[in-house]
């Protein structure tokens, strides 16, 4: 492998030289200086002569993850160190015991998490639902190793030019899904922001470059005006004598397209395009939030606020720390502008997050916000209820809300995610207080179980033994822990429903004198409108429906059902790396390779961008549109099965043509048999037979049309069972 070029080598000293500045408010003493060089000499010896895809030495990629450890996230000397190592492990022959050697147990531990995070990311197999439950799991061991490994998806999103478009859509995928969300749950608010932006880019790179080329052209114009808005203030907070900084922050380009989404507007009715932000440094004589609240009423004497939009994080603060006081003021021009207040400590946390939180959280023991949702994703790691997705889900879920204040009838508060119902309350209080629930009264007023909550509102949950829940209240509750309790009683009630109803087919099934079998149930699924067996019992468990007309159910004929999907036919295979051609037509389908089908969610027609979801299941690929807020949300989850480069072609498919063999002994009647199983019974038609036998075997092959792989597999089960025949398979 070739080493360094001298420019190569020029540009790793000068990085790691500005690293090692950043470095001076970390380092207490001689001892850690030498640890952080140690770092970087067994990382840059370990990486030699590696270049990362954009052709660059590989070592410059650790000492950038180090940096954004150190002066973007504030974490510490060791912190930085497993910045320097992370992909030491995982990339090269030193193992996580070497690392215990030189830099001691808690080094070790953090490369060793981050080395598991990557292999859990870079497994084909698993379903990435499973992947980002293991990586939460990191979160309960050592935050730091989460906090490291962010910094790490900031340096690749900021680097993901280089590499080719279906890594770029997988790593934005699960960075949307996951990382930003997790750095907004640790507080790492600017970097929250930059991954979100950067998402953007990648997804949705027209849509991007349009709106920051309408921030530019008025970028002037703006910051003209946020000079004018922002004199008075300077001056009025001067005269009295308060210590501040004070900016207008332009927002991003992320927040700009989302506003533009969610209120469907174009970009030039957006007009809140920038805030203001006043950091002041607290005086001796008063607490912070009295200053908070005084430089509030500064404001007032100088712009109209408007008293409804008052965020006091200051009394609440959010539950990943957040502190400030956010006020909306009335412009010059009459539009509405947001000013944000905060201490010099209050913006350390907002900064930095987490590392900051936990600097001045030490000086106060409580349990805070942040270490109860810690708890909650702890306990509902290790009590899942639900599949493995269901949970991502629920714990996203948490990620994102924004908070509201409910009272308890003795004045307790507690935060709930907007959207929060009195349901979630009554589960938030106890378990088997949500399970009897029948009612709440709502600041003194008797209201519905599944009213919205109010941020203020003070809740009394009202109860009944006999009251249970039931599958409807999982539509009207927005919390993880209300959800997973409800899920785990309609198991159980299920369970029992499923063993029931067992017993009552099987009882009628005697009766009968009829056997189970696939094809039974193919043709008494979609009578009783069940998807699976498992619902089909329940039902009948439970009495939502009964047999009384299930010998009706019995005679019907299964009639061919015309498939209502778009199919493909595609060429190659579905390796990443290949070109896979796309043709589809209507109404037909190929049993030639997996089966194409257009996402019912988004509904891609020829022309638009398109990507497939291989469904793990079926095996059936799903075409979604690029953009499609489902794909990405399934790509998030199981990223292996994304099928690029899908283009469209306009192919039109003749038939669902299949061919299968069989082989037997040629006894007298055999073919009268096989016609009569396969026409008759089936009602499948046969296009062509070819049967040849020699010394009492014969072997033929039958070509058919058939509507879909179920159907054929059916087909090759009944006739594999008449008489003689030995051996049938698909061609
Ligand atoms: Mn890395």
């Amino acid at each position: 492998m070739a080493g360094y070029t001298a420019e190569d080598e020029q540009i790793i000293g000068q990085q790691f030289n500005r690293l090692l500045a950043s470095c001076n408010k970390i380092c207490k003493n001689e001892a850690d200086w030498e640890m952080i060089k140690k770092a970087f000499f067994i990382a840059k010896e370990a990486h030699k002569g590696v270049r990362r895809r954009s052709g660059e030495p590989y070592i410059l990629h650790p000492i950038a993850v180090a940096q954004i450890v150190v002066s973007e996230e504030g974490l510490g000397v060791k912190s930085t160190c497993a910045a320097l190592l992370h992909d030491v492990v995982e990339d090269t022959s030193y193992t996580v015991e070497d690392i215990e050697n030189l830099f001691g147990p808690r080094v070790a531990a953090m490369v060793d998490g981050l080395t598991k995070v990557a292999a859990a990311l870079n497994e084909d197999v698993s379903a990435q639902a499973e992947t980002f439950r293991k990586i939460l799991l990191t979160l309960s061991e050592d935050i730091r190793v989460i906090i490291i490994k962010i910094a790490d998806r900031l340096h690749n999103m900021r680097t993901l030019g280089s590499m080719p478009r279906h890594k770029q859509i997988k790593i934005t995928s699960e960075t949307m899904y996951l990382f930003a969300p997790l750095a907004y749950r640790l507080g790492l608010y600017a970097i929250k922001t930059e991954l979100e932006d950067l998402s953007l880019k990648y997804m949705y790179p027209n849509e991007y470059a349009e709106i920051e080329s309408k921030m530019e052209a008025s970028a002037a114009e703006r910051n003209e005006f946020i000079d004018r808005f922002i004199q008075p203030i300077k001056e009025k907070l001067t005269a009295d004598g308060i210590d501040f900084t004070i900016s207008g922050r332009v927002k991003t380009v992320y927040s700009i397209w989302s506003k533009m989404h969610r209120k469907k507007i174009p970009f030039e009715e957006i007009y809140d395009l920038f805030a203001v932000r006043i950091i002041f440094k607290p005086n001796e004589e008063s607490a912070e939030k009295a200053q908070c609240w005084h430089i509030y009423s500064l404001l007032t004497d100088i712009y109209t606020p408007k008293p409804d939009r008052i965020r006091d994080w200051v009394s609440f603060p959010k539950a990943n720390g957040y502190e400030a006081l956010h006020a909306t003021f009335m412009r010059p021009d009459g539009i509405w502008a947001e000013v944000q207040i905060r201490s010099e400590r209050m913006d350390e946390i907002a900064e930095r997050g987490f590392a900051a939180h936990w600097k001045y959280k030490q000086e106060n023991n409580a349990e805070d916000e942040f270490d109860k949702w810690l708890k909650d994703v702890r306990n509902a790691l290790t009590h899942p209820a639900g599949d493995t997705a269901d949970f991502l889900e629920n714990v996203k879920m948490t990620l994102y809300m924004s908070e509201m204040v409910i009272f308890t009838p003795k004045g307790e508060a507690r935060k709930f995610p907007i959207g929060a119902t009195a349901l979630d309350f009554a589960y938030d209080i106890h378990t088997n207080v949500g399970n009897t629930a029948i009612g709440a009264k709502i600041n003194h007023k008797i209201e519905s179980i599944y009213t919205k909550l109010n941020s203020g509102d003070q809740v009394q949950i009202l109860t009944a033994e006999t009251a249970h829940p039931t599958i409807e209240w999982l539509d009207h509750v927005a919390t993880m822990k209300a959800k997973q309790a409800i899920i785990s009683y309609l198991k159980r009630v299920r369970q029992n429903n499923i063993e029931h109803g067992i017993s009552i087919f099987e009882k009628r099934m005697r009766e009968f004198g009829i056997t189970p079998s696939a094809r039974l149930f193919r043709k008494l699924l979609p009578a009783y409108d069940c998807k699976n067996k498992d619902e089909f019992y329940s039902k009948l468990g439970s009495e939502i429906i009964n047999l009384n007309d299930i010998d009706k159910v019995l005679r019907q004929n299964s009639k061919n059902k015309v498939l209502k999907f778009w199919t493909f036919d595609f060429a190659g295979n579905n390796s990443k790396s290949k070109d896979i051609i796309v043709k589809h037509s209507q109404d037909v389908d190929s049993l030639e390779g997996p089966k194409f089908m257009v996402a019912e969610c988004c509904n891609p027609i020829p022309g638009d961008n398109i990507t497939g979801y291989k469904d793990p299941r079926t095996g059936d690929i799903v075409v979604h549109k690029t953009e499609c807020q489902e794909l990405i949300a399934l790509a998030a989850q199981k990223g292996e099965n994304l099928v690029g480069n899908i283009k469209w072609s306009t192919y039109k498919a003749e038939s669902y043509l299949s061919e299968i063999k069989l082989r037997g002994l040629d006894r007298v009647g055999v073919l009268r048999d096989l016609a009569q199983v396969i026409t008759v019974e089936l009602d499948i038609n046969i296009r062509e037979l070819q049967i040849q036998s020699h010394d009492g075997i014969f072997e033929g092959k039958i070509s058919l049309y058939v509507p879909d792989t179920e159907a054929l597999y059916s087909l090759i089960e009944n006739v594999s069972r008449i008489k003689g025949i030995d051996k049938v398979e698909r061609v």
